[in-house]
């Protein structure tokens, strides 16, 4: 492995200084490893000076930078639960460099929980352990899934305690993205009537994640992409931020995954699932589940995740007008068709990936009785919705008596499964195939709340890891049965069971 210093690089630094404020992380008294992403850090060609050494200690804790850091927080506005405050930040986070991985693909390198910033307002700037386990097992396990997602590299423990409801012991996340760029980081600059800062972060989101919109809106442009007539870059990168951001919250979907926190700056401009605060998976499958405690209106509920998103990106789409056009009207009714397309592709994303959960390989919205009459069946039986998915695999041929799975509703899956499996006909592979396939599709393992607790209440009750191993050891392959992990696909015990999250 290379370890020459062009694999490094730090491009937010080149944007106007109202992106960023430098700051350093805060000393922390006595550095310990909890993880590291060996596999990543070698996909990102970090030098093995950093594996597990007193150098990595020194890197990941912030308490001893290379000199190819250049330690700086992020600002960024976001509307939360609905209001608008154009002065948000990285509170308790510092941007530090960027990796390159062999493809030459850029990602930011960031510490969570690394000290008080410019932004931290009343924050303490630091982070629990706790959810940094959680942040650790649910971002690795979404990147196994294949759902874009920031990922995991390094945790570490401060030897420090935070004071939360009671003390909790301190630990910093070291977070890898395609970037930190949010939809807050442009109202950022929008609210402050500073439209060259704007440009430059919508400039710097095109040649970072949508380098094929690049060419677009110059006069010799032969490239169209976008549905009508226009060649303008800024609204092609409205629709193509949205198109990534459907996509993704589709797959959350068919996860049974719900944020909880889906704020604007909380969505990234690269289509990242981004911030594992108080998230969580559902067993039994409730449509309008939540689990924050913040959220108590339900705000961010798992069915109102397609909306919300809609939401956020009518909020994208005003952060770009002065960009979209000088003619304010002019740029309000080509965002607005944009806007209003959108719906449609939610849906279209939703059908496409419930519907390959069900072994169809092409769903469209003929399908959608059939996916939403599967969720009722589900909803009204309070069966788990991952393994609801994953017994299909035995239910694909079968004329007797259904997996134990579906017997509180026994009856109107029975019902179900015969308009399924004549829909199954119409799939033009064999009904072995669509059983691999359909294993290839529903996981077995998820990280569980209630297994997530366990690991934690066991790294705070005698700093023991064992149950943070076995959990990711299971997580690493989510298809395949294994003999001795039945605990990890069972849903929680009814005096188990994880009713509220917090962050
Ligand atoms: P979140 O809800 O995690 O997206 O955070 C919203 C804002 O609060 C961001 O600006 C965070 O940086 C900031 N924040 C969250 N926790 C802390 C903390 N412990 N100290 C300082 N800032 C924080
Ligand atoms: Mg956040
Ligand atoms: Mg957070």
């Amino acid at each position: 492995m290379s370890q020459s210093a062009t694999h490094y690089s730090h491009s937010y630094l080149n944007l106007p200084r109202l992106c960023y404020q430098p700051s350093a992380p805060s000393h922390v008294s006595n550095p310990q490893w909890v993880a590291f992403n060996q596999t990543l850090a070698s996909e990102l060609q970090l030098p093995e000076s950093y594996w597990l050494t007193d150098a990595g200690l020194g890197l990941f804790s912030g308490n001893q930078l290379p000199d190819w850091c250049e330690s700086v927080a992020q600002a960024y506005a976001g509307h939360q639960f609905g209001h608008f405050n154009p002065q948000l930040g990285d509170g308790r986070a510092h941007l530090l460099a960027e990796l390159h991985d062999q493809q030459g693909q850029v990602y930011d390198l960031q510490l969570k929980g690394s000290g008080r910033t410019p932004y931290s307002r009343s924050g303490d700037g630091r982070s629990p352990l706790g959810p940094v386990l959680r942040e650790y097992l649910v971002s690795e396990f979404m990147h196994r899934m294949q759902v874009p997602t920031t990922r995991a590299l390094a945790a570490v423990a401060t030897g420090e305690s935070v004071s939360r409801e009671s003390p909790e012991p301190g630990a910093i996340l070291t977070r890898v993205a395609s970037s930190h760029l949010r939809v807050g980081s442009l109202q950022y600059a929008m609210v402050r009537g500073d439209f060259d800062t704007l440009a430059a972060l919508a400039d710097f989101a095109i040649e970072r994640h949508y380098p094929e919109l690049d060419s677009y809106g110059d006069e010799d442009s032969s490239q169209c992409i976008t549905k009508g007539d226009t060649g303008n870059r800024y609204l092609a990168l409205l629709e193509a931020v949205a198109e990534r951001q459907a996509k993704l919250i589709s797959q959350w979907m068919g996860l049974g995954f719900i944020h909880g926190v889906m704020n604007t700056d909380n969505t990234s401009v690269s289509g990242e699932t981004i911030d594992y605060g108080p998230c969580a998976f559902m067993e039994a499958y409730q449509a309008d589940k939540k689990f924050s405690f913040i959220d108590q209106q339900g705000r961010y509920a798992y069915n109102q995740q397609p909306s919300i998103l809609h939401w956020n990106m009518a909020r994208l789409a005003e952060a770009l007008l002065p960009l979209i056009d000088n003619d304010k009207r002019q740029a309000v009714t080509l965002a607005t068709a944009t806007i209003e397309r959108l719906p449609q592709l939610i849906e279209a994303y939703w059908l496409s990936e419930l519907g390959r959960k069900l072994g169809l390989h092409q769903a469209g919205r003929e399908d959608k009785p059939l996916i939403e009459q599967f969720l009722a069946v589900l909803e009204q039986g309070a069966i788990d919705f991952t393994l609801g998915f994953r017994m299909l695999t035995g239910e694909v041929s079968n004329h007797s008596h259904p997996h134990d799975i579906y017997q509180t509703n026994a009856q109107a899956f029975l019902e179900w499964r015969q308009a399924w499996q004549q829909r199954l006909q119409l799939e033009p592979v064999t009904l072995s195939q669509l059983s691999a396939q359909l294993n290839s599709v529903n996981p077995l393992y998820i990280p569980r709340n209630h297994l997530i607790q366990a690991v934690i209440d066991s790294a705070y009750s005698d700093g023991d890891l064992r149950p943070f191993i076995a959990l990711q050891q299971a997580l690493s392959d989510p298809f395949t049965q294994r003999d001795g992990l039945e605990a990890f696909a069972t849903p929680a015990a009814a005096d188990a069971q994880v009713t509220t999250t917090f962050c």
